[in-house]
């Protein structure tokens, strides 16, 4: 019941401060949405979540999320937010609804025929590494717009925008400056006609969340905020 009254209050708490992001840029709140990343919770907390009125969940590992999603109520959009194996893209493909990784020709192939395969159309972003950390997947800024290209005419797959993570150092600055980066992709993206203008951005976690709705993000990515530290 503590923990349940927590969530709740965390929560109250994380929209509040999405209004305030969104009413100093200008922004109505109704565009940001929260998406809730329970990598390291178990069912029991998504339960509790989908009990506040939480729609759209994150998971980053496609192995954790096999043991979890068919443990819950169906009705949530599940979102892969980690890096996808093309070995493992026919699990992902039957779990999840949004995949937010994408970052080659060769994975949005495979993602695309085995969507088909089930008869499944499957929302896409393409991951781009904004920040350069060597230990971040996602395609480089340069080479952006020519996967895009490649993979507007995957039959079953949709693409609905970009997705990043923020630099690992850097603070504050670094932060504003790879999610200004990921929205100026996304404006030559649609000026090339690849993207629409207001095509999905996916940054922002919990320490950075409210710079990335300055900065323009459609889908913040909550763990900590959310649901506190996670259990090791
Ligand atoms: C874990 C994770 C998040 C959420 O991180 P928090 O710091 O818990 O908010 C968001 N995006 C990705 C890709 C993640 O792996």
């Amino acid at each position: 019941m503590d923990d349940v009254q927590g969530l709740a209050d965390r929560l109250e708490s994380v929209r509040e401060r999405i209004a305030r992001a969104s009413a100093r840029s200008g922004r109505d709140p109704g565009s940001v949405r929260l998406l809730a990343v329970t990598k390291g919770f178990p069912a029991e907390t998504i339960r509790e979540a989908m009990a506040l009125g939480i729609r759209d969940f994150g998971e980053n590992r496609v192995q954790e999320a096999e043991g979890k999603i068919p443990a819950v109520e169906p009705g949530p959009r599940w979102h892969l937010i980690g890096h996808l194996q093309r070995n493992k893209a026919k699990r992902a493909v039957r779990l999840f609804e949004w995949i937010h990784s994408l970052d080659s020709p060769e994975i949005a192939g495979e993602v695309s025929r085995r969507a088909a395969d089930l008869k499944k159309r499957l929302a896409c972003l393409v991951e781009v590494n904004t920040s350069g950390d060597e230990t971040k997947f996602g395609v480089h800024p340069e080479g952006a717009l020519s996967l895009l290209r490649g993979v507007t005419d995957l039959g079953a797959i949709e693409i609905r925008g970009l997705m990043t993570l923020g630099p690992l150092t850097g603070g504050a600055e670094g932060a504003r400056r790879a999610f200004r980066d990921l929205a100026s992709i996304r404006k030559d993206a649609a000026r090339a006609g690849l993207l629409r203008e207001d095509a999905d951005l996916s940054m922002g976690m919990s320490d950075d969340f409210e710079i990335a709705i300055e900065e323009g993000a459609t889908i913040v990515r909550l763990g900590v905020a959310l649901f506190g530290g996670r259990p090791r």
